[in-house]
């Protein structure tokens, strides 16, 4: 399997080559050439695997560089009970008839991104061991994509971690995943700023190619391909839950941001996977509603980025939203090139024309978005009815999953966190705190790992350079 850009580059690139990189040198995403179908008999085959065999099976048709015996170990050590908590991996819990949730969010920092960052993080140290480098990530966060780098990256040969992170803005709970780390190569760095100085100063950083190249620093952001990949896996793990039969189709709905999540699902159907609907769940960050809905794609300004109860759907544009757009447009890179290049940097916007408006419903896409009080309203009802506590993203999932249900179609709603990670909200609309699970019941009192520095980008160098 050969990789290509979303805005024209064909030059092929095998996955290995593309493991380590973010955006391609023509400034598109790395799609794989075509998608490889899954035809009926490999479905029935598949629907007895455990998580790490499915797992195995799907990467395998995307990565021909990794000998088979080792992509399988690298599976095999990535999804086990004992990091997700179940032999299920994501195991289905149902509410009302047709509706079920897809537990993603039992792995070490409560959150989705754990699925693919720890897969991540063992493909990362398997790649770099074999070519005998070090790499250097450099992040910012402001709270869970740090967390879940910084699980899945340590103690991994050859890698280190310095995630900035605005200083006294996380929650105790948030501060205390990622600062109770004792790993030698895991460095948090408090900036002395907001969020947006973190970041600014990660832009410096990775714009000083010199600097970049001499102390071999990466990222891991939403848009690596390997991270889609592996969440590939789990719509058809809960595909294989919720069916008897190939036959049967099901639908997902997906808390949305960066649209990787579902973008992963838009990947399984391509594949075969009988997927009747995508349900994309905006919160009132509705970039992403508003371009299924009218065709056009406006992202927003920092004034019309709303801090919302679903901080991790806070987004003013969505990363990986070009993946879907090249596959809807036909895989046109000059096209594509035109709306995400000159288009958007002109006018901030663009609109498809009627023709490519149309062809969206043949892609199995609906939207909705939900408010803060659609949100208390949804944890409310399904911890009276139910008696399950959901967190504040799920909320969006399922209030706006109930819009779109078919008759005779399950709807697996992806649960995105677990609920003590956002205990405010949760407070607000039950009356109680979540119960933490026991595991990390003193979590807030072990001791922290952390140095506060000014935003200051030679600041950040200097630790870099003293630390790499
Ligand atoms: C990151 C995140 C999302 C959004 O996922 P995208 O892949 O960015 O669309 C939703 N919910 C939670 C809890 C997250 O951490």
């Amino acid at each position: 399997m050969k990789y290509l850009s979303t805005r024209g580059d064909q030059t092929p690139r095998s996955f290995s080559e593309i493991l380590l990189e973010g955006l391609a040198p023509d400034g598109g995403l790395y799609l794989p050439e075509h998608y490889p179908k899954v035809d009926d008999a490999a479905l029935s085959r598949w629907r007895g695997l455990s998580y790490a065999e499915l797992a195995f099976e799907i990467l395998s048709l995307y990565i021909d560089d990794i000998p088979a015996a080792d992509l399988k170990a690298l599976a095999a050590k990535t999804y086990t009970a004992a990091v997700f908590g179940t032999e299920a991996i994501v195991p289905l819990r149902a509410l009302e008839p047709g509706v079920q949730l897809e537990a993603l969010s039992n792995g070490p920092t409560l959150a989705f991104k754990d699925m693919a960052m720890q897969l991540l993080g063992n493909l990362f140290e398997y790649e770099l061991g074999r070519r005998g480098e070090t790499l250097n990530i450099l992040g910012a966060t402001s709270g869970d994509t740090g967390s879940a780098a910084e699980h899945a990256m340590r103690g991994k040969k050859g890698v280190s971690v310095f995630m900035l992170s605005p200083y006294g803005r996380m929650s105790p709970f948030q501060q205390a995943q990622m600062f109770s780390l004792q790993d030698e190569n895991i460095h948090n760095l408090s900036v002395e700023g907001v969020f947006d100085d973190c970041q600014d100063i990660v832009k410096a950083v990775s714009n000083d190619l010199a600097f970049k190249r001499k102390w071999r620093i990466g990222t891991v952001n939403s848009i690596n391909w390997a991270r889609l990949l592996a969440q590939v896996v789990y719509y058809f793990a809960g595909y294989f839950q919720a069916t008897k039969t190939n036959a049967e189709k099901v639908s997902f709905a997906v808390p949305s941001g960066n649209f990787g999540n579902v973008c992963a699902g838009h990947v399984a159907r391509m594949m075969g996977l009988p997927i009747a609907q995508l349900v994309v769940a905006t919160n009132e960050n509705d970039v992403l509603d508003e371009f299924f809905r009218t065709g056009t794609y406006r992202v927003r300004g920092s004034a019309e980025t709303f801090e919302t109860s679903s901080p991790s759907m806070d987004i003013s544009k969505a990363s990986n939203f070009e993946r879907f757009v090249f596959d809807l447009l036909g895989r046109d890179g000059a096209r594509t090139c035109e709306l995400f290049g000159a288009t958007l940097q002109r006018d901030g916007a663009f609109t498809l024309s009627a023709d490519e408006k149309a062809r969206i419903a043949g892609f199995g896409f609906v939207s909705g978005s939900s408010t803060h009080a659609d949100r208390l309203a949804a944890i409310r009802d399904t911890d009276a009815r139910f008696g399950v506590v959901i967190d504040t993203h799920t909320a969006d999932g399922l209030k706006v999953a109930r819009e779109h249900l078919q008759q005779g179609v399950p709807m697996l709603v992806l649960e995105t966190a677990l609920p003590v990670k956002f205990a405010d909200t949760i407070e607000e609309a039950l009356g109680r705190r979540p119960a933490l699970p026991a595991a990390l019941a003193d979590l807030e009192s072990r001791p922290k790992r952390f140095t506060v520095v000014k935003a200051d980008v030679d600041v950040i160098k200097a630790f870099v350079e003293a630390h790499a």
